[in-house]
């Protein structure tokens, strides 16, 4: 005898959707991905999360190709506690960055600080892109919760109103301490492609919450070295310990 398919299946089409969600209550959205690209049709189920109450079971009741009505049906989840780590990482390149943003919500940030250093090469950001970019990954790794994404602050700004419980674990090419962070509220402090000046390397030393880390011998790109200080910190305190086979 095969054994009883797990319901829902997890391969339904996930959408984040910008609405408190409730059993009974009615969702329209754009039609395009939903009716046109998958041609689902009434009847059709869908998952649907808000970033707020959890993740919903729901039922194409109309559909066209620009907008899909849906009928919110059980809640499949809780919204999830996010492992609380933020990621503060100097803009880099179109491309890059949105990768960045992807992959960091895939691998579980609860919160993505750009940071403006002296050699940021990018001053202006789309955050409304990367918004996006953070909600398709949220949908496809199957996060009930968004990254909170903040609008880009000064390095010196953010040092100076550091919170006095939060480590600060800042990735210093210069070298610095194996990572093998503890449990805890944390954050990763990632530099701009060109590095650090030696003044803001010194500031950020100074900070007393400031731990500096290494992450190898070789220099990485600033968008690897942010993916394998999340990994690290994911792994020894964050919440893939705590998580089993599906
Ligand atoms: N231009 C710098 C240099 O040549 O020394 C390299 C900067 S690196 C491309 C960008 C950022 O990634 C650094 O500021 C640092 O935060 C982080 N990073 C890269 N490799 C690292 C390592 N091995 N240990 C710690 N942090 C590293």
């Amino acid at each position: 005898m095969p054994a009883t398919p797990a319901w829902p299946p997890h391969s339904l089409p996930r959408l984040f959707v910008d609405q408190a969600l409730a059993e009974g209550a009615g969702v329209t959205v754009d039609g395009n991905y939903l009716a046109a690209v998958l041609r689902l049709g009434p009847g059709d189920q869908v998952k649907l999360f808000d970033d707020r109450t959890g993740e919903w079971l729901a039922e194409i009741v109309e559909a066209g190709k620009r907008r899909v009505t849906l009928q919110v049906g059980d809640r499949l989840r809780e919204r999830e506690n996010v492992p609380d780590l933020w990621l503060l990482f100097a803009p880099v390149k179109r491309g890059r960055i949105d990768w960045l943003v992807e992959k960091a919500t895939e691998l579980g940030v609860a919160r993505l600080q750009p940071v403006l250093t002296r050699r940021t090469i990018v001053d202006r950001l789309n955050l409304d892109r990367l918004r996006a970019h953070a909600i398709e990954a949220a949908e496809q790794c199957e996060r009930t919760a968004l990254p909170a994404l903040e609008e880009p602050r000064k390095l010196d700004a953010v040092l100076k109103s550091w919170p006095g419980d939060r480590p600060l674990y800042f990735a210093d090419e210069a070298g610095g301490e194996p990572f093998a962070p503890p449990p805890g509220p944390a954050a990763i402090l990632i530099g701009p492609e060109g590095g650090f000046t030696d003044e803001e390397r010194a500031a950020i030393r100074a900070l007393p919450q400031a731990r500096p880390v290494s992450l190898g011998p070789r220099i990485l790109r600033a968008d690897t070295a942010a993916l394998a200080a999340i990994a690290l910190w994911m792994g020894a305190a964050g919440d893939w310990s705590r998580h089993g086979k599906r």
